[in-house]
């Protein structure tokens, strides 16, 4: 079964055909992303535009888009943001759903694999999930303010964001960081003392004071952390408890004796904890024992 929710910040489709004694169910966010050009005015070759494109800020050199330059940021935009995110976490199932029985009648429980698949697309398009306008700045300028919808030319490049408490340097991508904002990840310190999550959350504190908190990709770093699977774990809530309310109506799809009855679990309170390793699809017996299987277990056929 391939099933599709729409979430405003992304479409999760949730495959459960690929599912085998050995492999989980797939998890896919996808970001539709509309791009548009921010050019110099008046079909210039070179101009300039403000930072965080608000007037009252410097403004920075820029140059026009090529057909040939505008294709090029695109692509390493989207494959460097999507390989950095896609395929990094899974959610163990504590619900007991998407149970499934193989031909020789064993039946398991997957748990689920994140993935992430991101879409360019022209920033007209009327399905966009989020938009993003790019200036192009001119090779003299070394910083721009951007911010999760407007990025420049440079936002893909690999710069120190920070120093840590030994002098070592904080590097960031930061298209990787405003993809974790496109998904509804805040920066890692909100909730802190010293960045309220009622305060101005893009204040400096909030990328990070303790250094394991400045390397995290929604800090001033690019390492993931397992609170990042959170967009997924609100999508596979939907398609769980959705599965209950379809099982209402049609009680047989359920394999209720060997599946969510035996193992005791209800998707209403499950957590489906985040992992950053492979975690085999179970039994229910290994699901009610809570036993979790990260080497590639034997099973029959
Ligand atoms: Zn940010």
């Amino acid at each position: 079964m391939k099933s599709t929710i729409k979430f405003p910040r992304f479409d999760a489709e949730l495959d459960t055909d690929c599912c085998d004694p050995y492999n989980n169910a797939e998890l896919t966010l996808t970001l539709r992303l509309g791009f548009t050009q921010i050019n110099p005015a008046g079909g210039a070759a070179a101009g300039s535009h403000h930072d965080y494109g608000n007037a009252a800020k410097p403004t920075r050199k820029t140059i026009k888009w090529t057909d040939a330059a505008w294709k090029t940021w695109k692509d390493n935009f989207c494959s460097t943001a999507q390989s950095f995110w896609t395929g990094k976490f899974w959610l163990v199932n504590d619900a007991g759903s998407f149970p499934f029985v193989t031909k020789s009648g064993q039946g398991y429980i997957p748990n689920v694999w994140c993935r992430m698949k991101i879409v360019a697309q022209d920033g007209s398009a009327a399905n966009n999930h989020h938009s993003i306008s790019v200036v192009r700045l001119d090779p003299s300028e070394s910083w721009f303010g951007s911010h999760s919808t407007l990025y420049d030319s440079k936002d893909t490049d690999l710069v120190q964001k920070n120093t840590d408490s030994a002098g070592n340097k904080v590097m960031q991508r930061a298209h990787v960081h405003e993809v974790g904002h496109l998904l509804g990840l805040g920066h890692v310190d909100i909730g802190k003392a010293h960045c309220p999550a009622s305060g101005d959350t893009n204040a400096s504190a909030c990328y990070g004071v303790a250094d394991n908190d400045m390397k995290s990709v929604m800090g001033s770093g690019m390492e993931l952390r397992l609170e990042h699977a959170e967009p997924w774990r609100e999508a596979i809530r939907g398609f769980s408890i959705g599965e209950v309310l379809t099982g209402v109506l049609a009680p047989g799809k359920l394999f209720l004796p060997f599946g969510r009855l035996l193992i005791g679990a209800n998707p209403l309170f499950a957590v489906w904890p985040a992992k950053f390793k492979r975690h085999y699809p179970r039994t229910a017996e290994e699901v009610a024992a809570g036993t979790l299987i990260t080497a590639k277990p034997a099973r029959p056929a």
